[in-house]
């Protein structure tokens, strides 16, 4: 529960609120931009919600925050908010919301279809989501992008029984039971409609999923910047290696796909061809990163 005591005094008045305990996750911001925005490395409410459709989406950041640091006074319909997810991005891509503090508010996905649903990374459990996702059809598979995203993997796997796909090289201590561990760094077929794509650089073991050639599910190997208006992917959070994830985007041209899902920062929608041009542009500047020019 966000504490009224911490309410950043930089939110203009009213109901809603964010806490100091903010983490800058982003999350909210996407979701309500209407009512959150960005000032000194956290957020604020710079405007209340004016409508219901405002006051719901704000109740959906509310319920997604990794740390619960939005507060709502008053009477609001919450209960509403918690059943709007799994919320439908696109055909049978859903957004799990729910995010968990321990992937530092990554988003995690549900692809609801009839050969069997998969979660994308790892939503913090929470019965009112399960229910839901129980509602679509469960979980068969839960793909593990890499080891930053993978929070409550363990209680999503048990309550539905599903099969964990990780690469081994991002596997540790604590996803040591993962079920099937991919190797190598070949494309991995899964089944006919889902491809994993080793995309080592952010982590060793990075890999993206790739959906009936339109969805790729990319965690933190790149995502949709407002700022340069295109895809792009951060020297700053790469943990393993640059110039192989310099070589992982790269190898994103041989794939055609009209949305970008990540864990962190922002989903992109283009044409596949539009897409192309920006994956372009990513490495175009990731390689001038790699000369120091752009941090
Ligand atoms: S969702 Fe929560 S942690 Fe993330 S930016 Fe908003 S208030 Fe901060």
């Amino acid at each position: 529960m966000a504490q009224v005591e911490l309410r950043r005094p930089e939110n203009i008045t009213g109901d809603f609120y964010v806490d100091t305990t903010c983490i800058d996750c982003d999350l909210c911001r996407q979701i309500a931009p209407r009512t959150f925005s960005s000032e000194g490395e956290q957020s604020i409410v710079y405007r209340q919600p004016s409508t219901p459709e405002e006051e719901m989406a704000a109740l959906k950041a509310l319920i997604t925050c990794p740390t619960a640091s939005i507060g709502a006074l008053g009477n609001h319909p919450a209960k509403r908010a918690v059943a709007a997810y799994p919320e439908q991005i696109d055909g049978e891509v859903y957004f799990c919301g729910f995010a968990s503090e321990s992937s530092f508010g990554a988003s995690s996905y549900l692809i609801a279809r009839p050969r069997g649903n998969v979660l994308v990374d790892s939503p913090r459990f929470a019965r009112a989501l399960a229910r839901r996702i129980a509602e679509l059809g469960g979980v068969r598979w839960m793909f593990l992008t890499h080891r930053d995203d993978v929070a409550d993997h363990e209680k999503w796997s048990s309550h539905f029984e599903a099969e964990r796909i990780m690469h081994r090289d991002d596997c540790g201590r604590s996803t040591a039971g993962i079920e099937r561990m991919l190797t190598g760094r070949d494309e991995i077929e899964i089944d006919s409609e889902l491809l994993a794509i080793p995309t080592p650089g952010h982590t060793r073991g990075h890999t993206a999923l790739l959906y009936r050639n339109r969805y790729l599910f990319s965690g933190d190997h790149l995502w949709w910047s407002d700022a340069y208006n295109s895809l792009n992917a951060s020297f700053r959070v790469c943990w393993y290696s640059w110039a192989e994830q310099v070589r992982s985007v790269e190898r994103l041209l041989d794939y055609s796909f009209e949305w970008v899902l990540p864990g962190h920062g922002r989903r992109a929608h283009a044409s596949d061809a539009r897409m192309r041009e920006y994956t372009e542009e990513c490495i175009a500047r990731m390689k001038q990163q790699s000369q120091g020019a752009v941090r």
